[in-house]
């Protein structure tokens, strides 16, 4: 998906100094370990910020995906070998970075039988063998619906299960094809009865949806007793990817903000550089 009209970015959206010293020691650990992130798979803007706070978002199951969404610039394609040795290679770098909070994501494994279920609860339960004081947020796939793969996860015991909506219903089939929004709701819903863990989910805003939309999204969130709720301004990694609709402008986010929290979410980060896991420890400590 090419565009030819680039918007101009607006000045909230001037991209904070990168590098510094935390930086360099994060990365030296992630390649020693041979670790994907999806801090540095999307170039987030906020990883300097979150290294230095000491959080991370490990990508797991390999480096590429099974599925093509056209806002994501991870690389699809045949996915790779699973790693047996990533489970300890996880758990050794958070051990090495002294992670407090960590934030396990992945791929989509739609090659997998249980979609990469078990390798999701090797991790969280490797990371919670080594640091026993560490808190476990998963940003897990819709493993296709499939019950017990959840209930895998689940099992492994992380604190928060967290799975993005991403953007509103209309938007499906130009954003987010292999997805269906009705099956990552019922995914979010299911977290609650099959558990007494927090639900999490997220959404991006600016690739063509209306307010209203994003009220309805959040509405039917709530509907399924979703906990905690990011929104984030799309940036397009590269002509090739969905379009930038519209720079989002700081007081719409502050206005979803307080729409969510009157809906009754515990807690909402909501602004143009918000992604899943922003500030991810901040928000279950309220
Ligand atoms: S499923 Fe996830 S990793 Fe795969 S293309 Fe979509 S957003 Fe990217």
């Amino acid at each position: 998906m090419s565009n030819n009209t680039v918007l101009r970015k607006p000045k909230w959206l001037r991209m904070k100094i990168q590098g510094g010293e935390n930086l360099n020691y994060v990365q030296k650990i992630l390649s020693k370990y041979h670790l994907n992130t999806v801090c540095e798979a999307a170039g987030c803007p906020n990883r300097m910020e979150c290294f230095s706070s000491k959080t991370a978002t490990f990508m797991i199951l390999g480096s590429r995906c099974t599925r093509n969404c056209t806002f994501c610039d991870v690389t699809s394609g045949a996915p790779d070998l699973l790693d047996p040795h990533e489970p300890e290679h996880v758990a050794d770098a958070v051990k090495a970075l002294g992670l407090q909070y960590v934030v396990v994501t992945s791929v989509t494994r739609d090659d997998l039988p249980d979609g990469g279920a078990d390798h999701f609860a090797k991790v969280i339960k490797a990371i919670k063998e080594s640091s026993p004081e560490a808190l476990v947020e998963v940003l897990i796939p819709d493993f296709k619906g499939d019950r017990d793969a959840l209930q895998t996860v689940i099992d492994a015991g992380p604190v928060i299960i967290n799975h993005n909506i991403e953007t509103v219903p209309r938007l499906y089939r130009e954003v987010r094809p292999q997805a269906v929004y009705e099956r990552s709701l019922e995914l979010i819903r299911r977290v609650k009865e099959l558990s007494t863990l927090y639900s999490k989910s997220g959404i991006m805003v600016g690739l063509g949806e209306t307010f209203d939309e994003v009220i309805q999204s959040l509405h039917d969130l709530r509907e399924v007793d979703c906990d905690f709720l990011t929104i984030g301004q799309y940036l397009a990694p590269s002509k090739e990817h969905h379009p930038v609709v519209e720079y989002v402008h700081p007081d719409t986010f502050a206005k979803y903000k307080e729409e969510a929290l009157k809906m009754g979410f515990r807690e909402v980060a909501s602004g143009p550089l918000v992604r899943s896991s922003y500030k991810a420890h901040e928000m279950i400590h309220g």
